[in-house]
C-alpha cells in the first residue's frame, strides 16, 4: 500500500509493504524514513530531533521480518522481533537468556509489546538495553537493500556498526532484516545488569554485560560490554584481554576496573554526572566477575 500525503510538513508519501523486497525497493533512492514499532521514532521526528524524509516507509506488515530462528548453529532474530517476543520466546530461553534478562529490563509491558530489537539497534542509543547484551553474544547486523535488480545483503559486527550517539555505518538505502550470533557454547555464563531505581520503565544510567566460560575461576573466551558510558555502546576489548585464561583474584579484578576506566568515556547530562557513571561502571565490573554472577 502506498499514498501521497498532502502536508507542509511531515513525508509525502507513506507505504505499508508487506515483503522484504517491496520495503528496499522503497527505500533504493535513500529518502526513506522507516517505522517499525515507531516508540523512539515518533518521539524524535515530533520534536523535530530527526528531519522526515520524502517517504515513511512502515515495514510493521513484513511477517518475514519477526521471529527466532536457529539454523547451522546460528541464531537470527529478526528485526521486527519485539521485547515481548524476546522475554517469551523458548529459544532464546534456551540458548542465550541474556536476551531475555535485557528485554526484562525494557520499558513497561506496553512498550515491549511494540518496541523491535531493529529499532533498538537503529536508534543507536547509547543506552539501548538489549545492546550489551547483543555485543557479548558477538552479535552480527544484516543489511538488506535493492541494488542491481536483486536483494543484497551484507553482514556487520555489532562492534562496528556505531559511530556515534544516533549514527551507524547502515546506508540510508539499506534497511536492518536481522541480527544474528552464533549458538553460545552452553558452558558460557552470561549476565546482563542495569541501573536504575526501578527495574523497568528507566533509562540506563549505565548497563553492562558479560559473557565468559569457567573454568574454577579462570576465564575464558570473555566479552564485556557498557552502555551509556560513552558515544556508543561499549565492547570493553582492553579489559577483556586482561581478563582472557587468567585466574580471577581481588588484585586481578581491580587491574580489570582500572583498565576499563581507561576504556570508557562518560558524560554528564540529566540523568548522572559522569563520575556517578564511571563509579558505578567499576561497581558493576566486580559484581559480574564476582562468584554469585
Ligand atoms: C516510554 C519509553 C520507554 C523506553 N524505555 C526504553 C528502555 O528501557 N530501554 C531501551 O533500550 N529503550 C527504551 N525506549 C526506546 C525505544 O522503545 C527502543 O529504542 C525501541 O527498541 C525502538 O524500537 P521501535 O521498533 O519502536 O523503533 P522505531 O521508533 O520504529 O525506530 C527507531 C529508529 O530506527 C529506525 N529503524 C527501525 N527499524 C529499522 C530497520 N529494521 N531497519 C532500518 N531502520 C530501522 C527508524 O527509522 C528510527 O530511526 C523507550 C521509549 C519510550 C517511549
Amino acid at each position: 500500500m502506498t499514498a501521497e500525503l498532502k502536508s507542509d510538513q511531515g513525508p509525502e508519501e507513506y507505504a505499508a509493504p508487506s515483503t522484504i523486497e517491496e520495503a528496499a525497493r522503497l527505500m533504493a533512492d535513500g529518502d526513506a524514513l522507516i517505522l517499525a514499532g515507531g516508540t523512539d521514532l515518533k518521539l524524535q521526528t515530533g520534536e523535530g530531533r530527526i528531519p522526515y524524509k520524502k517517504r515513511l516507509v512502515n515495514i510493521r506488515r513484513i511477517a518475514d521480518l519477526r521471529g527466532v530462528t536457529m539454523d547451522s548453529g546460528e541464531l537470527r532474530i529478526g528485526a521486527l522481533t519485539t521485547m515481548t517476543d524476546i522475554l517469551k520466546d523458548e529459544l532464546l530461553g534456551d540458548m542465550a537468556p541474556i536476551l531475555a534478562e535485557a528485554a526484562n529490563h525494557f520499558a513497561s509491558s506496553q512498550i515491549r509489546n511494540v518496541a523491535t530489537i531493529g529499532g533498538n539497534i537503529c536508534n543507536a542509543s547509547p543506552a539501548g538495553d538489549s545492546l550489551p547484551a547483543l555485543l557479548v553474544l558477538d552479535g552480527e547486523v544484516e543489511l538488506t537493500c535493492f541494488d542491481s535488480g536483486a536483494l543484497t545483503n551484507r553482514r556487520v559486527p555489532l562492534k562496528d556498526f556505531f559511530t556515534g550517539p544516533g549514527k551507524t555505518v547502515k546506508r540510508a538505502e539499506e534497511l536492518l532484516s536481522a541480527v544474528c550470533f552464533a549458538v553460545p557454547e552452553q558452558r558460557a555464563r552470561a549476565r546482563f545488569l542495569k541501573s536504575g531505581p526501578r527495574p523497568a520503565l528507566e533509562i540506563s544510567v549505565v548497563s553492562a554485560a558479560l559473557s565468559a566460560l569457567r573454568d574454577g575461576n579462570e576465564v575464558f573466551h570473555v566479552r564485556l560490554a557498557f552502555g551509556a558510558v560513552g558515544p556508543v555502546p561499549l565492547r570493553a576489548m582492553a579489559t577483556e584481554a586482561l581478563l582472557e585464561g587468567k585466574t580471577l583474584t581481588p588484585q586481578l579484578i581491580e587491574e580489570a576496573v582500572e583498565t576499563l576506566m581507561g576504556e570508557i568515556s562518560p558524560i554528564d547530562d540529566v540523568r548522572a554526572t559522569a563520575w556517578y557513571r564511571g563509579h558505578l561502571a567499576s561497581v558493576y565490573l566486580r559484581r559480574l566477575l564476582s562468584d554469585d554472577c
